[in-house]
């Protein structure tokens, strides 16, 4: 599902920019085409107006002045004198492809666009010269024989009666490869932006798939995870059940013992669930007030005193001798740590062990209980610490690394009943919602600490 996903986000997000990037460079060879021919015609005229200023200034046209404009500029000329050819032209024509030029297709041409005489804007009138007047155009025309694109120019120039004509030519082929050789350098150049398009989008939309990709797992395990846990109960009830059926009276009530106990251990599993299906939703409601930690501890110890007893276990409570500043947080989301940590405790330590709930208060950034920086330690050093010590069985370091994962039980701990392993994830999620952090370490003397850090300080308590 992700690889396809993948795959189409890639191509939406590729496709998109480089279409954008090889439309946005087909308007940019355009105008710079169409401002190649601009500039092309207009150097055409601009040369045709020196070639005119010269003829006005001169009585005679030599072949050698004729030559030099064709081979400076790259132009075709050819001259008629009352419709009869020069001699130029017939000296000219045996040379290179002087002869292929299409005069007559030039001259057509321009009979269509200008009719008889060219447009008055054009005129040169010549006043005080041999000549009586040189009128000149300037058109551009495709040849049907060449296939060609070419500018032409039509000089006119009266004298008395006669007339007579220079057609001057220039082949469009030169620029029209180097507008070629543009167009293939455009195409190589979007090509390449394509690909990288396409490989930047493949690792951009992989980056951005993959929390996605990691919810959905981390969603499918939980079900699963959830689905089996769920399973173990809900088949000893329907047991219980089916066998209430043909059970004596007696039997029965213990059945229904089974039945309640095991609804009891749903119901808590399914409470756990909700809370942890909050916090991925970011629903998890956290209600901040000013609260008093050493209260907090002081009623969990109070709660847990007689439990402990009754396990033949010692629980001892720490303070601080000073009484310390309020911490702004939710007192029943911190209870609820502090009951998982002390019930965890209770069920992995052994008759006759201890637990040893301390509440510190580090006003500056100072070593903590494990000797880590605390993490508020530069805009708001001041902290809360509580802490839950016991001599119990301990936790490997393998099983440190998973702990606060959904649904993880240590190897040794699989055996304890209500127990899914569910709560150091729930408490690790209340304490980061209150920007805090939540540790463990070994006991030195044998079993774990677990060292829960929320932030205090006058900036903390602003927020
Ligand atoms: P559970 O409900 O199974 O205790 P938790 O998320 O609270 O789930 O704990 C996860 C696992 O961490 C437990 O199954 C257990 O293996 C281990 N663990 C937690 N607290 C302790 C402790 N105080 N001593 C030893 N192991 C512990």
């Amino acid at each position: 599902m992700f690889h396809r996903a993948h795959l189409l986000f890639t191509l939406l997000c590729g496709g998109s920019t480089a279409i954008i990037t090889i439309l946005m460079s087909f308007l940019y060879l355009h105008v710079s085409e169409n401002s190649l021919y601009e500039n092309q015609f207009r150097a055409f005229q601009n040369d045709i107006n020196t070639i005119t200023a010269s003829l006005e200034d001169s009585t005679l046209i030599s072949i050698q002045w004729l030559e030099r404009i064709e081979a400076q500029n790259g132009y075709m000329i050819y001259l008629t004198d009352n419709g009869v050819p020069f001699l130029y032209n017939n000296l000219r024509s045996g040379i290179d492809s002087y002869g292929q030029y299409p005069i007559q297709e030039s001259l057509a041409a321009y009979s269509d666009m200008f009719e008889v005489s060219p447009s008055p804007d054009n005129d040169t009138q010549m006043t005080g010269s041999t000549y009586s007047g040189i009128r000149h155009a300037e058109y551009p025309f495709i040849s049907s024989e060449t296939k060609e694109t070419y500018y032409s120019s039509l000089i006119n120039i009266e004298r008395g009666q006669a007339v007579s004509q220079i057609v001057i030519l220039y082949s469009l082929q030169t620029l029209h490869a180097q507008i070629f050789r543009q167009r293939i350098r455009f195409l190589i150049i979007d090509c390449a932006a394509a690909a990288l398009l396409f490989t930047f989008s493949w690792f951009f939309t992989g980056r951005l798939l993959k929390p996605l990709k990691e919810t959905h797992e981390a969603q499918t395990q939980f079900i699963a995870a959830a689905s089996h846990e769920l399973r173990t109960p809900l088949s000893v009830i329907l047991a219980s059940s089916e066998c209430c059926e043909s059970a004596s009276k007696e039997e029965q009530k213990g059945f229904f013992l089974t039945i309640r106990k095991e609804g009891k251990r749903m119901h808590h599993l399914i409470n756990d669930m909700l809370t942890l299906a909050h916090t991925n939703a970011n629903r998890f409601p956290i209600e901040r007030k000013d609260v008093q930690l050493d209260t907090l501890c002081l009623n969990a110890y109070e709660s847990f005193e007689s439990l402990c007893r009754s396990k033949h276990l010692s629980l001892h409570l720490t303070l601080p001798d000073e009484v310390p500043p309020r911490c702004y947080c939710d007192a029943d989301r911190i209870t609820q740590v502090l009951s998982i940590l002390l019930h965890n405790a209770l069920s992995y330590t052994p008759e006759g062990g201890q637990i040893t709930l301390t509440l510190l208060w580090h006003p500056t950034a100072s070593r903590s209980a494990d000797n880590i920086k605390t993490p508020f330690s530069r805009k708001n050093s001041a902290c809360f610490e509580i802490i839950v010590a016991d001599t119990g069985i301990g936790i490997s370091d393998a099983d440190k690394k998973h702990i606060f994962d959904r649904f993880y039980r240590a190897e040794k701990s699989r055996s304890t009943k209500g127990h899914f392993g569910l709560g150091l994830s729930i408490a690790h999620e209340i304490v980061a919602a209150h920007h805090g952090k939540i540790s463990v370490k070994d006991n030195p003397g044998g079993g774990s600490v677990f060292i829960v850090r929320l932030p205090g300080g006058i900036l903390w308590n602003m927020l």
